[in-house]
């Protein structure tokens, strides 16, 4: 099914970056002050993984991936990940998930399912927040409002290790080894869409953040 991203994604803001920039945090935000509904594409790379690794399958293993790929049955609903009727919510944030991502993320195929699948979602919905990494470049290039956040790798690590308690070296090291993959990779890497606004999140609150692209969603959606 193709779907046409030119008629509908006007009503779209897209928040990119890598992870620990703020993305999520935002994004519920920005969300809920604009009305507009909010989705993690992340965690749809992560459920998908989550989906790979319970089949036992090498995440690294391009054509496998792709085989399972239509068998994995995704629900996600009011921050409540399913994958094949197991509630995966807590897994997909899990050290396993988070090693494996970045391959799974770097195949063809489960790029253009998931590109597919959050472009029906925003014709089902005519428009939306969206975060991610491909979001204005490929995802929904037609987004009114386009922000690539950014802040330090150590306060990114610091941010995931308040949030989960885990060692912030470890975080960090890991945080450096996920931007490198998703940069590099060839379909969709990392990389701002070049009209997008950035912002370094780096000593700026979470309302701060928020702040600025809401009056831009207001300005560019709302007027
Ligand atoms: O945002 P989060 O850290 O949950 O994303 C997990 C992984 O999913 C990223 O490291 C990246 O490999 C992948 N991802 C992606 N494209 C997106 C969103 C996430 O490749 N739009």
């Amino acid at each position: 099914m193709t779907v046409d991203v030119t008629a509908e994604v006007t009503s779209v803001v897209a928040i990119d970056g890598p992870g620990g920039s703020g993305k999520s945090t935002v994004a519920r935000l920005v969300a809920d002050e604009t009305g507009l509904a909010y989705l993690d594409t992340g965690a749809m790379y992560r459920a998908i993984t989550f989906g790979v690794l319970a089949r036992n399958v090498d995440p690294t293993d391009w054509p496998a991936v792709a085989e399972v790929l239509p068998l994995i049955v995704l629900d996600m609903a009011h921050d409540i990940v399913i994958v094949d009727g197991t509630d995966a919510t807590a897994a997909i944030r899990g050290a396993e998930v988070t090693s494996h991502v970045s391959s799974v993320a770097a195949n063809p195929a489960v790029r253009a399912d998931l590109a597919r699948l959050q472009q029906q979602w925003i014709s089902q919905r005519g428009g939306g927040v969206l975060e991610g990494r491909d979001i204005g470049t490929v995802v929904a290039p037609q987004a009114a409002v386009k922000i690539f956040l950014t802040a330090s790798t150590r306060e990114r690590a610091r941010r995931r290790a308040t949030e989960t308690g885990a060692d912030i070296d470890e975080i960090e090291a890991d945080l450096i080894r996920r931007d490198e993959a998703d940069s590099r990779r060839e379909m969709s890497p990392l990389r701002p869409a070049d009209d997008s606004v950035h912002i370094d999140t780096t000593g700026l609150t979470i309302e701060q953040v928020a702040a600025q692209i809401v009056a831009l969603a207001k300005e560019r959606i709302h007027a």
